[in-house]
């Protein structure tokens, strides 16, 4: 039954929710499960009917859907074709399911029978080019990260059940990383996305002494040439900022105009 609340005399209703997950790690879903000091709460703001990761109900009746996970599989883009069908709001969640993520370097090799044969031997997988969930359907909003942050989700879905609009922040990792007072790693040798990737994570890596790899994709107005100029600065070699552009798909536009 739906459970029904009010607050200032509104009526708020906890939407049915499901969580879903195609080609992943499941690192997000798990992420969401994290931390139960703040677990119950937000437990509070919806109603759950699918969850394989915490619960075995099913339902095929839910209004927001959160799909972890790239398309990889014919019978991927069925269910997700599916779950758009259902879902009202449906929410991507984590880089692979925004742009690919870190399955998309797999589209890197031409030969892909080669990597199968070297991987899976004489057991065949089906497995097609990687892609991100917008290829396939509308997504209504995208929640970045690989990892998601879990208070990050947990303020996008209040923001969703009180029908608040939602804004990531335009500006970059490089913002958050000195609010914080953390010391540039440019300067201690060590390459950086911070620069030219969008905020958000409270510069979850800068802050434990490691370098951005643009995991939450570009900030808005990303500057690439001006981030490989502080890397040519800092005589740091092209391919390590080539590599952590290429790591989660975000920048795959944004790189087409780069000289390598
Ligand atoms: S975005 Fe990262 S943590 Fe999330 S499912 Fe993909 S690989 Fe796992
Ligand atoms: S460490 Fe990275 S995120 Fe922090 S200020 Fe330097 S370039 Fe920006
Ligand atoms: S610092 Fe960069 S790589 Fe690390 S979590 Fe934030 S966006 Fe992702």
């Amino acid at each position: 039954m739906q459970k029904i609340r009010t607050y200032l005399g509104i009526e708020i209703k906890y939407p049915k929710t499901a969580f879903f997950e195609l080609s992943s790690c499941e690192g997000c879903q798990l992420q969401i499960l994290n931390k139960e000091a703040t677990l119950l709460n937000f437990l509070d703001l919806v109603e759950i009917v699918n969850f394989r990761e915490v619960m075995s109900n099913r339902s095929n009746d839910y209004e927001i859907a959160f799909v972890e996970g790239s398309v990889t599989r014919a019978d991927e883009v069925t269910q997700l074709l599916e779950i758009r069908q259902q879902a009202k709001t449906l929410v991507a969640l984590g880089s692979c399911a925004c742009f690919g993520g870190v399955n998309q370097l797999k589209n890197r090799f031409q030969n892909l029978e080669w990597v199968k044969k070297e991987v899976y031997g004489n057991h065949p997988i089906e497995t097609q080019e990687v892609r991100p969930l917008s290829d396939f359907v509308t997504v209504d909003f995208s929640i970045y990260g690989c990892p998601v942050k879990k208070e990050e989700v947990e303020e996008i879905v209040t923001n969703l059940v009180l029908g608040k609009s939602i804004e990531h922040p335009r500006y970059p990792v490089c913002m958050e990383c000195t609010a914080n007072g953390n010391i540039c790693l440019f300067n201690l040798g060590e390459p950086c996305l911070g620069p030219v990737t969008r905020a958000g994570c409270d510069a979850w890596c800068p802050n434990n002494r490691m370098g951005c790899w643009g995991c939450r994709g570009p900030a808005d107005d990303a500057n690439l040439r001006q981030l490989q100029k502080i890397m040519d600065d800092h005589n740091i070699p092209r391919q390590a900022m080539f590599d952590r552009l290429e790591c989660f798909g975000g920048f795959t536009s944004a790189m087409k105009e780069m000289d390598r």
